[in-house]
């Protein structure tokens, strides 16, 4: 039976992501929204020390948005809640520095989605011992997002090697995964251009090749604490057995179609992180609202409530009917039972609340809320995120329309 309760077994890792929000992130949000691209080092010693966060799925990513898969990539139910209400709260701290969590993330939930067994324990394993470390994956390119199969990064066979050229734009922690040694980036590149989304496969191009490098760092509207990274490949020399999937023929490798489940594990993960955002701007609204005479009455009749209180009881509503979206999305994945259709469903519903709430909040607050002096306004920067990557808004609505409708996707594009 479906249960919406947080189980008892994760309450102490819950509870601590709520003070590492309370007691670190929340007091420097500011600091590493001014200094952007900042690596925020306390927090992510803290998180690294506790183990406290490595699951694929975190948060930035890309796309591969137009695709549908048939059954995510499952997690146990007390793992993958644990995931949910933690990014939650962690993003009710601050979004920005949530996405420079240590660990092997969206690269890892790749390597997790394609990966064969010997290539998980070589990538994956270091991310339980030594320093901090990140991985990221490279999709998107300058000219293709929603449509991976216009994917021009090139991968050609040299004997024991994969050569890699091309360009990526827009790669979550792509900077951070390469300043370890033993961090390392998912690139998506096509072995074979003619063959369109077919030949799409996922390279693991490891810190230190030769040829890879940062080329930018993007300045951005929100999370800005998050670098967002244009990275370059030129004669990037890999060995065979970094193609995920297979240790030499690109025919044997899941690919692409096999990346698409890991939307499925990582669209609620986004949604969670939207709502952390979304409450954090309600609890913040309910504290200060009263000091100006505006306290929010659960009881009074409803023909004697005022405007505002209507918005917070609107508010609260949205929120609560988002999370639990989010929480069948997620349960659906705890039983190995196929979630695109919810992934999507609260993925484009957190997105459009916490873009909702927080310019509400910056509305109720007037002056103060459009200042510096308060949060709300980086709340409302930072929310917008949720509603572009992991495939953008439109994306997962066609997503939708296509499993309840029974369209294929070349049917309704
Ligand atoms: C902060 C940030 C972090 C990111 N992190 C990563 C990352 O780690 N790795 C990575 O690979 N990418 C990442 N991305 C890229 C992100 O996933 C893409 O920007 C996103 O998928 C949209 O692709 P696009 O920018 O090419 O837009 P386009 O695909 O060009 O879309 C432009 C607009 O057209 C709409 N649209 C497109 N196709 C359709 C359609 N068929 N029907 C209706 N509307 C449509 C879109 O919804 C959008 O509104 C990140 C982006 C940002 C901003």
């Amino acid at each position: 039976m479906i249960s919406f309760e947080m189980p008892e077994s994760i309450q102490a890792q819950v509870e601590m992501a709520r003070r590492v929000a309370l007691d670190i992130m929340r007091p420097q949000a500011r600091r590493y929204d001014n200094n952007e691209h900042e690596i925020p080092w306390e927090y992510v010693d803290v998180m690294w020390e506790a183990s406290l966060y490595d699951r694929p799925g975190s948060g930035s990513s890309e796309e591969g948005a137009g695709e549908e898969t048939s059954g995510p990539a499952a997690m146990a139910l007390g793992a993958s809640m644990a995931l949910v209400h933690m990014v939650e709260q962690l993003s009710w701290g601050a979004a920005g520095i949530f996405l420079c969590t240590p660990g092997s993330v969206l690269g890892g939930a790749a390597i997790e989605a394609t990966g064969t067994p010997e290539q998980k324990e070589r990538f994956l394993a270091r991310f339980h011992e030594g320093k901090p470390k990140w991985a990221a994956m490279a999709m998107t390119e300058s000219h293709c997002g929603s449509d991976p199969a216009a994917i021009r990064t090139r991968a050609v066979r040299d004997g024991d090697h994969w050569v890699l050229d091309g360009e990526k734009i827009f790669v979550t922690n792509g900077h951070k995964s390469l300043i370890d040694s033993n961090g390392f980036v998912v690139v998506w590149a096509t072995v074979d251009p003619s063959a369109g989304r077919a030949g799409i496969k996922p390279f693991v191009v490891e810190a230190g090749t030769p040829g890879i490098k940062v080329t930018k760092l993007e300045r951005k509207m929100g999370i800005r604490a998050s670098d967002t990274a244009s990275l370059t490949l030129e004669h990037c020399r890999i060995p065979l057995q970094n193609l995920l999937g297979s240790s030499e023929a690109p025919e044997d490798s899941a690919g692409f179609k096999g990346a698409m489940t890991t939307f499925d594990a990582t669209r609620p993960t986004v949604a969670a992180s939207a709502l952390g955002i979304a409450r954090a701007t309600i609890d913040l609204l309910k504290e200060l609202l009263p000091a100006e005479g505006r306290a929010v009455s659960y009881v009074s009749p409803r023909n004697l409530r005022s405007a505002i209180e209507r918005d917070i009881l609107g508010m609260e509503a949205e929120l609560r009917a988002a999370w639990l979206l989010t929480l069948k999305a997620v349960w659906l994945m705890s039983q190995r039972r196929p979630n695109t259709l919810e992934a999507s469903m609260c993925k484009i519903k957190a997105g459009e609340v916490v873009t909702h709430i927080t310019q509400k909040g910056v509305e109720l607050m007037g002056p103060l809320g459009y200042s510096r002096r308060l949060l709300l306004e980086k709340w409302m920067r930072d929310a917008k995120i949720n509603d572009l990557f992991e495939g953008t808004g439109q994306i997962n609505r066609l997503i939708v329309a296509r499993r309840i409708l029974g369209y294929s996707s070349k049917e309704l594009k």
